[in-house]
């Protein structure tokens, strides 16, 4: 049996001395931008109910956008490691951690499980650095999150898709470049990539949170708009 020289209040279980030398660095790594670089400003952003959007780039390098995929420009870490880099960006604000879990697992991760090579090849690498920032719509208005109520409908139109509906309480909305939109079709739900500046699509913003102030979150309407079969998900 081991014992510890001393007990680390934030580690009761020392679940520390578990990780492996990657793990630790990928977390001491957070660790020290969460310090240097989120914690000087949340404040001021939280009070002024503003998403840090100078972060990204540094969010970026550190390999923090997609970090559990592999390929396309992604860090290709351990599901460990994903989680260690949420903690440490939620301690240092949640509306950081959900910028990064929003943008790497349910924007980028559908697309790397579910979309077809054009649609990796297209969006991963520069969602990766960055460049593109995504959003996920599956709750609504009236039903929430529950799939069985969803109201928004795809309609087959020659060979393209006609969306409409809404979505509520949508994380990145307002400053995404595209949006992973969930929709009833005939043969069941499925998933549309829907890019900025498509006609009949809006994102404003959800204004006077009392919470995660420093989270860009908005609504998204869609007002017959159309998408091309290639950007429908594949599954
Ligand atoms: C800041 C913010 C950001 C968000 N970002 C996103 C996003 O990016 N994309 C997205 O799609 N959604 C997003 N959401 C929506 C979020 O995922 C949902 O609000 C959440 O999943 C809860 O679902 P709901 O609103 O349908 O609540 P419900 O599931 O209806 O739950 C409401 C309450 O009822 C209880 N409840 C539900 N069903 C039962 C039952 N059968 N028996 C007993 N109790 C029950 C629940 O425990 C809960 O307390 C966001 C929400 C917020 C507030």
């Amino acid at each position: 049996m081991t014992t510890r020289k001393s007990l680390d209040p934030l580690d009761l279980y020392d679940v520390g001395s578990l990780l492996s030398e990657e793990e630790r660095m990928v977390r001491d790594s957070v660790a020290r931008l969460v310090d240097e670089r989120v914690l000087p400003v949340i404040r001021k952003h939280f009070e002024d109910h503003t998403f840090p959007r100078e972060l990204v780039g540094e969010l970026a390098a550190l390999g923090l956008l997609g970090s559990s995929l592999d390929g396309y420009g992604c860090a290709g870490l351990n599901a460990v490691s994903y989680g260690l880099i949420c903690q440490e960006l939620e301690r240092g604000d949640s509306g950081i951690r959900s910028f990064v879990s929003v943008q790497s697992s349910l924007c980028m991760y559908p697309i790397h499980a579910f979309g077809s090579e054009a649609q990796r090849q297209k969006y991963l690498p520069r969602m990766a650095t960055g460049e593109l920032i995504g959003c996920f719509g599956l709750t609504e208005p009236h039903g929430g999150s529950d799939p069985g109520n969803m109201k928004t409908h795809a309609k087959r139109k020659g060979g393209d898709w006609v969306l409409n509906g809404a979505k509520m309480w949508i994380t990145n909305a307002p400053i995404a470049d595209l949006a992973v939109v969930w929709a009833q079709a005939e043969d069941g739900i499925r998933g549309f990539i829907v890019e900025r500046g498509t006609k009949g699509f809006e994102a404003p913003e959800i204004e006077r949170k009392f919470s995660l102030r420093a989270s860009s979150t908005g609504a998204i309407f869609l007002q017959d708009v159309v998408v091309p079969e290639e950007n429908v998900s594949g599954e």
